[in-house]
């Protein structure tokens, strides 16, 4: 599948992030949704085909603008293709969201352990069980939580995932592809470079369990400790 996301200094358009999703719609089609946050409140958007759906599930909302916001086309692995199965998938409290490619194969355990932990799920992926653990260690810092839900996933990801008290998207993989840029404006992540090199041609390739914190104007990376990393971005010589 592909995803992306966006932190804004300056607020994004909606549909900006639509078009970032677009690029990436040959990774998967068969779903797609945006997360994006509102006076503290995620609102979630979600359409089954393709991204034009979705583009008219959000009727005049395209053209707002959010200071924030993960989007994602799916290629389904586990769970049908419905509307609760397309991404983002959300915690319990509706406060964090997150985006997905790959697939977390001990999401059973996972899910019979939350569960027994009083969690509710909504929907049939193997995905959701990354929203809830993140919650289950969320204690007032995003990147702390993530840091500790990925030690219990086995299995491939590359994730984008927002709180809705903190203005960032903390962002990892391992084994799915991923790629951090910023611009002055913005700072982004997506699948491959295709939505990015409108905003800047530098980028940086993520290696597997290196971690992105994206801010309004910049990104800090850390390794699996959380340590943070110094990185190198490349500089890519193609145009749109
Ligand atoms: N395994 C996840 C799902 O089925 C993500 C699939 C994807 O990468 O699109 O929802």
């Amino acid at each position: 599948c592909g995803i992306v996301g966006l932190v804004g200094k300056k607020e994004v358009k909606i549909n900006d992030i639509i078009d970032g999703l677009k690029k990436l719609e040959y990774r998967g089609y068969d779903s797609a949704g945006i997360a994006f946050s509102q006076n503290s409140h995620i609102e979630l958007i979600k359409a089954t085909g393709k991204i034009s759906n979705l583009k008219e599930a959000l009727k005049e909302e395209i053209n707002t603008y959010v200071d924030i916001g993960i989007a994602h086309t799916r290629w389904a692995t586990h769970g049908g293709v419905t509307n609760l199965n397309a991404h983002p998938h959300t915690d319990c409290t509706g406060k964090i969201a997150l985006v997905h490619n790959g697939i977390i194969e001990n999401f059973q355990e996972l899910r019979k352990e939350l569960k027994e932990k009083g969690h509710t799920f909504k929907s049939e992926t193997d995905t959701e069980v990354i929203a809830h653990l993140i919650e289950e260690y969320y204690d007032g810092n995003l990147f702390q939580a993530v840091l500790r839900a990925i030690k219990r996933l086995d299995g491939a990801y590359a994730i984008g995932v927002m709180q809705t008290d903190e203005k960032k998207i903390v962002s990892v993989r391992k084994g799915s592809p991923l790629v951090v840029a910023y611009s002055e404006d913005f700072a982004l992540l997506a699948s491959d470079i295709t939505p990015i090199i409108k905003y800047t041609k530098d980028v940086y390739f993520m290696n597997d369990n290196e971690i992105a914190v994206l801010n309004p104007g910049n990104i800090e990376f850390f390794d699996i400790n959380g340590e943070k990393i110094e990185k190198k971005s490349t500089h890519i010589d193609w145009d749109e």
